[in-house]
């Protein structure tokens, strides 16, 4: 199946360009109706049985290899963020949403991984999901497609399920570990109810501010003392607000804070231990608290076979130097993890730096940049991890 590779490179200048297409015109959420335009077009001509979705642009493409067979599934994620490109790049995007989570070598990546397999569908015995996914950054996508049925789309469950990621790091370079590969996350919000007033007064009021305040660093000081170091747990605050107007002590005052956790006991016990604090620190201040957790991602667990063998996989495919084990999780979350919660399979990070990146420059920034030379071996990863696993059910 390494015959996929140089398949794969005969593909790249029209992955490339779809690759760049997308990037310069970004959709951001679960409606992207461009982007699931180009992917149909993409898809178009390759035998390919195709539903769309209802509650999202989802696309699921199911190919039936020659002879009957086991299902695996491959899923690419396909939005974008709400963010300002400042990359400079010829094909920048100028809409105030961005390709910064490099979604978009993801989407091209499956494309080419489909046109490989389809090419060999007489070599398939079985069937592959081609899983192309909107709304992977916050709004569940995943969790939309399983319910509109993306794990029977050919029939039976699959036995395995493969995604991967682009991170920053050596371009080329896939990662892959057992058990836990990226955090849980989930939203937390907290509003501090107090008594507003003049701000030349505070004895006449319950200033919610100076309580939300303390409790900003309160959660950070919970965090060491509560919780193990070799079970982490990350809150970081990252929205505040209060009065509107510089003299006036507001009624409340709010703050919004990303917490991630790598063990579901752990995301279990923190929403316990956030709600008493806040309710502790408010009520030292004569404020009242209303804590609200939502939005969560499961942690992403690999099942550990799967990994080893994608890992395997990988090495024969692409060289031992060029597929490694991630030494830590990601404290980064991802929604494939709904997927493994259903089916055992693994998560892949494949490096996709260009050689001048700036290392402070991560996913997410309005500067990071990925190197789409790396979509080629992305399609040629995914197309040989399915007809392999197919291959092996087969004995
Ligand atoms: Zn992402």
């Amino acid at each position: 199946m390494t015959a996929f590779v140089p398949r794969a490179a005969a593909l790249l200048p029209e992955l490339v360009a779809l690759r760049r297409a997308l990037h310069r015109d970004p959709e951001v959420g679960l409606d992207l109706p461009r982007t699931q335009r180009r992917v149909l077009d993409a898809l178009d001509g390759l035998g390919l049985e195709i539903t769309t979705g209802a509650a999202s642009t989802s696309v699921t493409a199911v190919l039936h290899g020659a002879r009957p067979g086991p299902t695996v599934l491959l899923r690419a994620d396909m939005d974008a963020l709400p963010l300002t490109e400042e990359t400079g790049l010829e094909y920048a995007s100028t809409s105030g949403a961005m390709h910064a989570c490099g979604h978009d070598l993801h989407t091209a990546g499956l494309v080419g991984a489909a046109r490989l397999l389809a090419g060999a569908r007489d070599r398939l015995a079985g069937d592959v999901v081609l899983m192309f996914q909107p709304g992977e950054e916050g709004d569940d996508g995943a969790a939309t497609m399983i319910a509109e049925g993306v794990l029977e789309a050919s029939g039976s469950a699959p036995v395995a399920a493969y995604a991967a990621h682009v991170v920053p790091g050596p371009a080329g370079r896939f990662g892959t570990r057992r058990g836990t590969l990226m955090a849980g996350v989930a939203d937390l919000r907290i509003e501090l109810h107090g008594v507003g007033g003049h701000g030349s007064r505070p004895h006449d009021a319950i200033d919610p501010v100076v309580a939300i305040a303390e409790l900003v660093t309160a959660l950070q000081v919970m965090i060491t003392r509560r919780f193990s170091v070799f079970d982490p747990v990350v809150i970081t605050v990252t929205q505040l607000a209060a009065s509107d107007a510089i003299n006036v002590i507001p009624e409340t005052a709010s703050l919004g804070a990303t917490v991630r956790t790598l063990s579901r006991a752990a995301d279990e016990r923190v929403r316990g231990e956030v709600a008493r604090l806040a309710t502790a620190v408010a009520a030292a201040h004569g404020c009242r608290a209303v804590v609200e957790f939502s939005a969560d991602y499961p942690v992403l667990v690999n099942d550990d076979a799967e990994a080893d063998w994608a890992h395997d996989v990988l090495a024969e495919t692409f060289g031992v130097a060029r597929s490694t084990i991630a030494p830590d999780p990601l404290m980064a979350s991802e929604d494939f993890s709904r997927v493994l919660e259903a089916v055992p399979g693994a998560f892949v990070l494949l490096a996709a730096s260009p050689a001048d990146a700036d290392p402070a420059a991560w996913n997410h920034s309005p500067r990071v940049r990925f190197d789409d030379a790396v979509v080629g071996d992305l399609a040629a990863a995914l197309a040989t991890l399915a007809a392999r696993r197919l291959d092996r059910a087969a004995g």
